[in-house]
């Protein structure tokens, strides 16, 4: 069995094994605790998968033939809970079946990595919210990318429109500067998706990045100090436009962080269960369902 472990082998058995049992007990609800928080939030893991989700239509390998619910991935995305607001970072494919699962009868915004389908499909459901909370969404993204969204849903911003059309209201976010959305401040990441400009987001002591393969050194030092680390890993051999998993573990251990939750996860990554006893302690294969709260 091949383990992903540097630095960390010699003396990470006995707390790996604190972590994982620890995981087994709390299934739902993992407290990670410490001391600076800034912001507290309960953060819910929607999806954790590729653009293709896993199972994959018409595949029958042993990933995608999984009975453990911890095989099955929707569409990578995040619901983000404070005291009085609650937002998600991407509205993918699977947006509508995500918020049904969470019963997530409020929402106050949306916040968009990039303009990849399988980040912002989902988007014409916020419909549902628009008619219950009488007021356009709120939807937060870099220029570019509201760009892509005016024309891949054309119908919501014609200057005539079709009754029942979503209603969104655009925010144009600077990848350097932190913006607050209810009593939340957060702070744009830029990274890259091979050429792609992608934003990673940082609310508190929890910074969120999905899609990316290289991070300057500049956004590295926003990610520094962070509590829990949210990162994209595809599979374990590399990719020309995500980290891989190797990739993604040397950079949380470079950066620092305590606690890594890996996300984007292909079939190809393997099995949950397998996979995850690879691991170094501290770093996890997040799944859908999974619940983390940021004191
Ligand atoms: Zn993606
Ligand atoms: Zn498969
Ligand atoms: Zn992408």
């Amino acid at each position: 069995m091949q383990k992903y472990q540097k630095s960390r082998k010699k003396t990470g058995n006995k707390s790996r094994l604190f972590c994982h049992t620890w995981l087994h007990i709390t299934h739902y609800s993992l407290i990670i605790t410490h001391h600076l928080a800034l912001s507290s939030t309960t953060n819910n893991f929607l999806g954790t998968g590729t653009s293709s989700g896993v199972p994959m239509v018409a595949c029958h390998c042993e990933v995608c033939t999984s009975t453990n619910n911890k095989d099955k991935r929707l569409r990578s995305s995040i619901l983000v809970q404070s005291p009085a607001t609650t937002l998600v970072i991407d509205s993918g494919p699977d947006f509508r079946q995500q918020m049904l699962t969470h019963q997530v009868d409020k929402l106050d915004a949306i916040l968009f990595t990039h303009s990849h389908k399988d980040h912002i499909a989902g988007l014409d459901d916020v419909r549902a919210y628009n008619y219950f909370q009488q007021k356009p969404m709120d939807v937060y993204a870099t220029e570019a990318t509201l760009k892509r969204i005016k024309v891949e849903f054309d119908y919501a911003f014609a200057d005539i429109k079709y009754a029942g059309v979503p209603s969104i209201q655009l925010h144009s976010l600077n990848e350097e500067d932190a913006f607050s959305v209810g009593d939340m401040k957060v702070q744009p990441i830029p990274v890259w998706h091979m050429y792609m400009p992608v934003i990673g987001f940082r609310i508190g002591d929890f910074t969120y990045i999905t899609d990316a393969n290289r991070i300057e050194d500049s956004a590295k030092e926003k990610i520094k100090g962070s509590k829990v680390l949210v990162l994209n890993a595809l599979r374990k051999e590399k990719h020309i436009s995500h980290f891989s998993l190797q990739e993604a573990l040397d950079l949380a251990d470079e950066l620092e962080v305590p606690e890594v939750y890996l996300i984007h996860l292909s079939h190809q990554m393997g099995l949950h269960d397998i996979v995850s006893q690879q691991l170094p302690p501290g770093r996890f294969l997040a799944y859908d369902g999974l619940k983390i709260q940021i004191p």
